[in-house]
């Protein structure tokens, strides 16, 4: 029987070891830290629950729904009600939701009437000839200014904590370049995507907003439970993989090497040329060139709310604003038990590419930061808390940026040279909790097949 090592206990490694344990493949599962799912952690106070990592999740791909099926967590899955499609956004001195529909596309201050009226002419602009092209100008080109400045900058803030100007629409948000690539426009797209037959399977795919009850460390217990937490190894600092004749080598300074047939990585893409010394001097520099955003994510819970009405998914923030956070999400109106009854649960966004020097300020200077920003955000007459806590990730989100290409390449190149080695992570294969799942079954497939 082969023996499997995989590296990385976030949801992509443990994705891939629950299918493969669902099918009896042997396998070890080392971890570097002593926390089992990467940066998914919940955390539970005084009837709060607040999430450090991601969030909220999208189930855009079928692999997300099939996971809770496969792992008979259906009674864990939690989506969010239909008020998770209202999405604001700060301009000049107030929220505005974005708009869903005609008449509010008309009727929103958010948007230029120049492009509130050039959208009309969208299917008949050219297409790109640089399939490179940033998403600044992607947008510019085909929607105008204010969309760009209005919608999808705090949309890259909100997901990326990156700016339009370096993400690449075609590794970033391909289903978007497709829609320009394929049917010339995104209208057109759009509308032929609307009409093509859905199989059982895409049917799968809601785009529904989800997360766990309880929170999302929910999943990660029902994945460890049938993984077996004797198969996971953690605290593997300085883990290093040799390739032998036959297989790989896993060693680290806690434990003696061990043989293992197929090796899958899962960890973040800076580390891999020091996990596998054989890949270094090989060309293969690009994988270790990935840029990560800096992102503080701070929970704020009330006991009792009096601000803004938290109607919506959150607020987003948007570059030409010059606030000082991207973007609060409403947890408590998204999923339940998150607050209190009457309170409220908010996750605030602070740093990324606009402002990476914030996740690094004091405690004290954060908070502060925090505060002064979400007083005349959500107009809080009372600014007491219950819940104040700081997560700081000093590498959260890889950026999908002119680097891509490279390293896309460097990783198909190190696995064709090396069979059995397997590369998967957030550096490659999108960010989304739905996209690590969907990366986690294929490393599996890769195995099986
Ligand atoms: C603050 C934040 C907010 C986010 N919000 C959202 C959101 O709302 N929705 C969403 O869909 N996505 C969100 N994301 C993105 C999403 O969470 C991640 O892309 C995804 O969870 C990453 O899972 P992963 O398993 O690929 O990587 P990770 O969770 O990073 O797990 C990788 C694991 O590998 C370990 N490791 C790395 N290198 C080694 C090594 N050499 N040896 C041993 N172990 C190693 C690490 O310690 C880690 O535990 C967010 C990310 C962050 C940081």
């Amino acid at each position: 029987m082969k023996k499997i090592a995989i590296i990385g206990a976030g949801l992509t490694g443990l994705t891939t070891a629950f299918y493969l344990r669902k099918n009896n493949i042997d396998i070890t599962l080392f971890e570097s830290t002593q926390h089992i799912g990467g940066v998914i952690q919940t955390k539970e106070k005084d009837q709060f629950i607040w999430e450090t990592g991601p969030s909220t999740g999208v189930l855009g791909k079928p692999e997300a729904m099939e996971l809770f099926e496969d792992l008979e967590a259906l009674d864990i899955l939690e989506t969010a009600p239909s008020l998770a499609g209202k999405r604001y956004i700060w301009k000049g001195k107030g929220l505005h939701p974005l708009p869903s529909g005609p008449i509010s596309g008309l009727l929103t201050p958010l948007f230029s009437w120049k492009d509130k009226f050039g959208l009309l002419f969208e299917p008949f602009r050219p297409k790109a000839e640089n399939p490179d092209e940033n998403l600044s100008s992607f947008v510019r080109r085909r929607l105008g200014e204010s969309v760009l400045q209005y919608a999808v900058d705090p949309f890259v803030s909100g997901v990326y904590a990156g700016s339009p100007d370096t993400i690449i629409p075609r590794y970033a948000l391909p289903k978007l370049y497709n829609l320009e690539a394929t049917y010339g426009s995104f209208l057109r797209g759009t509308y032929h995507k609307m009409k093509e037959p859905k199989t059982p399977r895409d049917l799968k795919a809601t785009k529904k907003t989800f997360s766990a009850k309880g929170g999302l460390s929910r999943l990660i217990e029902r994945l460890v439970a049938v993984i077996g937490e004797e198969r996971i190894k953690t605290k593997c600092k300085d883990l290093v993989v040799m390739n032998e004749e036959k297989g790989f080598s896993v060693s680290s300074s806690a434990f003696e090497a061990e043989h293992f047939d197929e090796v899958i990585f899962t960890g973040s893409a800076k580390g891999i040329l020091k996990t596998f010394p054989f890949l270094q001097n090989k060309g293969l520099e690009a994988i270790s060139q990935i840029r990560y955003t800096a992102v503080a994510e701070v929970a704020v819970g009330f006991e009792k709310w009096e601000g803004f009405p938290l109607d919506g998914f959150g607020a987003l923030i948007p570059s030409k604003e010059k606030r000082r956070i991207l973007g609060i999400l409403f947890m408590s109106s998204l999923f339940q038990n998150r607050a209190p009854k009457g309170g409220a649960m908010l996750s605030v966004f602070v740093g990324g590419e606009r402002h990476p020097e914030y996740v690094s300020l004091s405690d004290d200077e954060l908070k502060a930061l925090v505060k002064e920003e979400l007083i005349p955000i959500l107009k809080i007459p009372n600014f007491n808390p219950a819940i104040f806590e700081i997560s700081r990730h000093q590498e959260a989100i890889p950026q999908y940026d002119l680097l891509t290409p490279d390293r896309i390449n460097a990783f198909k190149a190190a696995e064709e040279n090396f069979p059995g080695l397997h590369l998967g992570g957030n550096g490659i294969g999108g960010i989304g909790m739905a996209d690590r799942i969907k990366q986690g079954k294929e490393l599996f497939l890769s195995i099986i097949s």
